[in-house]
């Protein structure tokens, strides 16, 4: 007996040693994965990365799954590989939101914000940093909130909302000094600097990044310490202290390479390069450049290749070698294209401009010109895009700092419209100069008052699009409605939310079945998605009988009814009106009928019991359709919406208290499920192609007797 029980101890222990070592496994090669990264290693990390996602894999752990996705997006992200990123991290965050893991879903959000962020779409950037806060704020995690208001405020520079910059990254000193996380606090520290270096007060700048390098120091992380280093040797060499900034860069330098991070090297090297352009050592300023370029090809650091070939054409045109300037100018569009960064391509096209004029090619230089202004302008309205999403993502702060903000923007606007006045002047003082023909001349004369009168109606609409804005604050808030992502009365999520979130669940779906069908995976077992379409029957004479406040009472109590039958990962919808979609996400669709039957009996089976009505006996009717379908393997979301719409009408006219399901279509793909109708799809049931599930003890009818 004792020898048996010794056994069954030493058995338990070697099992839960093997689970320790399994976890241990994973702790150990995360650690690892974030090393190289760190470090540089792309190649190593990504190794490690995807090594991780198999032996996740192999145990079928969906948490360590989700991790080497985020690990995988992260590497992805350090290569300025962003339509990656944006697929790795949204596996993540499926699949944080399946097993519920609500801090790595956090951690996920931000990061997607982050990429959207590097690609100029500063609404989606905002919307996912915001859908991170929201988690954090729920498990008030202080720190994390700090850092997310980090991000906000980064973002927020960006758009040039910098009044709003600063109180984000306020709020996050605020709350980094809360904690008393040191680190933290010097991050925000350097931010602000940064911010205000952005805003033109550079002796504020300065004091700050003074202030943040003494805490990294005092922490110690050499990688902190070396980016206040880089921060402050370019804030000197724009300060015109050129002794300092070759000390504070030279230590950034050898701070970067002795932690073996090269990127980071070598923008520091550019730097470096600026500094020796600066102080006219141009032979010394195009060797570093020359290296920068040839590393940043070949390791795909795309961004710092931009500002290398920016600064390399500067120097071109310092160096009055004007080809070899359009050269750089050219490779530097290209490739800011490729990023989707144009504020750097507007930055490239101006410097196109001065040399093409430089050139005396008048007519190259206009086109170069209109190119710029062009980008200028789609900037701009990007930028009030998303200002309009970040109002509502934050409403507060835009409601104290709208008064400032305004003057601000008028002030930066006028700016703007000064230097875009001087360039064309002396655009054409140089096009005179250059002696072209008489005719030439008043062609171009005609064409400089057309551009100038267009340019001065341009003026005149703005500023009194900007005295306007007051009213436009107003007509934005009541935009909130359309582009907010939950629904006043049910405190469900909208129509928007699902339409901005459905589509990368669809593709996920289909690319289990794909895998499978390709041979990579086994048969996927929960893959489906279901919509079902939800309408409340003869809901018109409730709110006839009772009133419409009753009719509200009930559509709130609907969301607890939904919230019981489907799952917390399911995303739960008030479609409008009294209808309401519901999507069961990754399940197996032969668990649908059962779903669809639960959720009518959810109605019938008990009374509603809105205050000061006698309870109510309802019912309801739903149509719903699976994903995928066999034919048509690109089924759009509206394609879908449209077969539920159909089963939901079938449902009605059949009788109502019941559902009708779509599970699969096997016709010829001659049909276009998009325009489909009542009476074709009567056809396709009658030839047996369409697979038809129903809660009717009668046949089902597909139009009301009176139709037809
Ligand atoms: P059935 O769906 O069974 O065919 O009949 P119904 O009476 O429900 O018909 P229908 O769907 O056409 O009518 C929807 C009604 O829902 C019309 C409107 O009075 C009511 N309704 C829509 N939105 C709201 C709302 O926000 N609050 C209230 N109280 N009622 C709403
Ligand atoms: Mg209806
Ligand atoms: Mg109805």
């Amino acid at each position: 007996m004792l020898r048996f029980l010794n056994l069954a101890v030493l058995l338990s222990c070697a099992f839960s040693a093997s689970v320790l070592a399994q976890q241990d496994n994973f702790t150990l090669l995360r650690e690892q994965v974030e090393r190289a990264r760190q470090q540089g290693q792309m190649d190593n990390a990504d190794q490690l990365a995807n090594q991780y996602l198999i032996l996740a894999n192999q145990r079928g752990d969906l948490l360590e799954q989700g991790r080497a996705y985020f690990n995988l997006g992260r590497n992805a992200m350090e290569r300025n590989r962003y339509p990656d990123a944006k697929a790795y991290l949204q596996q993540a965050i499926n699949l944080f939101l399946d097993i519920n893991q609500q801090s790595l879903l956090a951690e996920s959000y931000r990061q997607l914000g982050l990429t959207y962020r590097y690609q100029s779409d500063y609404g989606q950037a905002l919307d996912n940093v915001y859908l991170a806060m929201q988690i954090y704020q729920t498990q008030q995690d202080t720190k994390a909130m700090a850092s997310v208001y980090n991000s906000i405020g980064t973002i927020l520079e960006k758009m040039g909302q910098f009044e709003q910059a600063l109180q984000a990254h306020q709020q996050s000193l605020d709350l980094h000094y809360q904690t008393g996380d040191q680190e933290g606090i010097a991050s925000a520290i350097f931010n602000l600097g940064d911010l205000n270096r952005t805003m033109g007060d550079r002796q504020k700048a300065l004091s700050y990044f003074l202030q943040a390098l003494k805490m990294d120091q005092a922490v110690g992380d050499p990688k902190n310490i070396a980016y206040s280093h880089n921060k402050l040797g370019f804030l000197y060499s724009e300060l015109g202290n050129f002794a300092q900034s070759a000390i504070h860069l030279n230590q950034a330098l050898a701070l970067f390479e002795q932690i073996h991070a090269p990127r980071d090297a070598d923008w520091a090297r550019t730097s470096l390069a600026k500094l020796a352009m600066d102080q006219g050592n141009y032979d010394e300023a195009q060797q570093l450049l020359d290296g920068v370029i040839a590393r940043a090809m070949k390791q795909e650091y795309k961004s710092l290749l931009v500002d290398a070939y920016k600064l390399a054409a500067e120097l071109a045109i310092k160096k009055e070698e004007h080809s070899a300037a359009l050269g750089y100018i050219e490779a530097g569009v290209i490739q800011a294209r490729l990023n989707n960064e144009r504020a750097d391509e507007a930055i490239l096209e101006k410097l196109r401009v001065q040399v093409l004029v430089k050139q005396d090619a008048v007519r190259e230089a206009l086109a170069a010109l209109q190119h710029q202004k062009q980008l200028d302008d789609e900037l701009f309205n990007a930028q009030r895009a998303a200002t309009i999403a970040n109002i509502q993502a934050q409403a507060d702060f835009t409601r104290q700092q709208n008064q400032i903000e305004l003057l601000k923007r008028e002030q930066a606007l006028q700016q703007a419209m000064v230097e875009q006045h001087r360039l064309y002047r002396n655009f054409w003082i140089l096009g005179l100069a250059a002696g072209f023909t008489l005719l030439l001349m008043l062609y171009h004369r005609h064409n400089q008052k057309r551009l100038n009168r267009r340019l001065e109606q341009q003026v005149a609409s703005r500023t009194e699009e900007l005295q306007d804005k007051n009213l436009e604050l107003q007509a934005a808030y009541k935009q909130l409605e359309t582009i907010s992502l939950t629904d006043k009365l049910t405190g469900l999520h909208n129509r928007h939310f699902l339409e901005s979130h459905i589509e990368s669940d669809l593709i996920h779906s289909q690319r289990l079945y794909q895998d499978w069908q390709r041979g990579k995976t086994p048969k996927p077992e929960s893959a489906d998605l279901v919509v079902f379409l939800i309408d409340l029957d003869n809901f018109k004479a409730l709110n006839d009988r009772y009133g419409h406040n009753v009719g509200d009472d009930v559509l709130r109590m609907l969301k607890q009814r939904m919230q019981q039958v489907f799952r917390h990962s399911d995303y739960l919808v008030r479609w409008g009106g009294e209808e309401f979609v519901a999507v069961a996400r990754f399940i197996r669709r032969e668990d649908a009928t059962s779903l669809a039957q639960r959720f009518v009996d959810s109605i019938r089976h008990s009374a509603f019991s809105p205050q000061g009505t006698e309870p109510l006996w309802l019912t309801c009717s739903v149509g719903y359709v699976c994903y995928p379908l066999a034919i048509a393997e690109h089924n759009s979301w509206a394609t879908l919406i449209k077969l539920a719409d159909l089963c939901l009408y079938a449902a009605k006219h059949s009788g109502r208290d019941g559902w009708v399901g779509l599970d699969d279509i096997t016709a010829d793909s001659s049909i276009s499920l998009s325009s489909i109708d009542s009476e074709q799809i009567q056809q396709l049931v009658a030839q047996g192609k369409l697979h038809i599930q129903h809660s009717f003890a009668s046949p089902l009818r597909w139009q009301s007797s009176t139709a037809k």
